[in-house]
């Protein structure tokens, strides 16, 4: 008589987990530039005072700057909404004559150029929901999920998800377990039901070894991070060795 296979939920990190981010064209602070503009130039257009181009650009990479090094000292979550509304009250906009969520739809955030799934990414997800496993993203983000999202729709990734969350959402990031916690919970599975597959050691890894998770890190060629005393349950360098990491549990 075999044992059933305890493991019901496959949660992932996204990047550089699900997409490959080595093969990005431009740089990040760019893509970030033009994206900051264009809310911007939709202030502008309904009649706002606005600073420089480069001005404003300024005041917010110090706030997201500022915001980030605040939340890593107790691993809460940046909430990209907070973020902006802090710059537009830096640069002197009436907060109380703006709607937020147009302001963030005007962001118009899209994929970034030259990044896509790796090329078994697909494959492994499809394999994982024939299987009937449940899949989960959790990933260490600021912006909502609905803005991820747009990038998971145009990589045509998001039909595989039965639970998604940002750390901006969420309130917390990697490694801290509320996060797990909250992911779990939407999956209605246990913590030792569940495998989790990340990148970076020291948020990935630690946090699913503390939430009682088994931790995969992915390790592939383009990065090296360092595990640094971080013991993950199992490593591979390609999604694809999950398989049969998942037939032996
Ligand atoms: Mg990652």
């Amino acid at each position: 008589m075999s044992t059933p296979n305890p493991i019901k939920a496959v949660l992932f990190d996204l990047d550089d987990t699900l997409i490959d981010w080595s093969k990005k064209t431009v740089r990040s602070g760019v893509i970030s530039r033009k994206h900051v503009l264009n809310m911007r130039s939709f202030l502008v257009n309904k009649g706002h005072q606005m600073p420089s181009a480069d001005d404003f650009f300024a005041l917010y990479q110090d706030i997201v700057i500022d915001s980030w090094g605040e939340a890593k000292k107790v691993w809460a979550g940046v909430n990209f909404g907070k973020v902006v509304e802090q710059t537009l009250a830096a640069a002197k906009v009436d907060l109380s004559t703006i709607n937020l969520q147009d302001v963030l739809v005007a962001y118009d955030w899209e994929p970034v150029p030259g990044i896509e799934p790796y090329a078994d990414t697909h494959d492994v997800l499809t394999f994982l929901q024939e299987n009937n496993y449940k899949i989960g993203l959790i990933t260490n983000s600021m912006q909502p999920m609905w803005m991820r999202d747009i990038e998971l729709e145009a990589y045509d990734l998001l039909r595989y998800f039965d639970a998604r969350i940002t750390s901006g959402d969420t309130g917390y990031m990697k490694p801290h377990p509320n996060i797990y916690n909250k992911a779990l919970s939407m999956l209605e599975v246990a913590p030792q039901e569940a495998v989790f597959v990340g990148d970076r050691p020291g948020n990935d890894i630690i946090g699913a070894n503390d939430a009682g998770m088994t931790s995969v890190w992915i390790d592939p060629p383009h990065l090296d991070y360092d595990l640094d005393g971080v013991v993950p349950d199992f490593t591979i360098t390609t999604l694809s060795e999950l398989k049969p990491i998942l037939a032996s549990l």
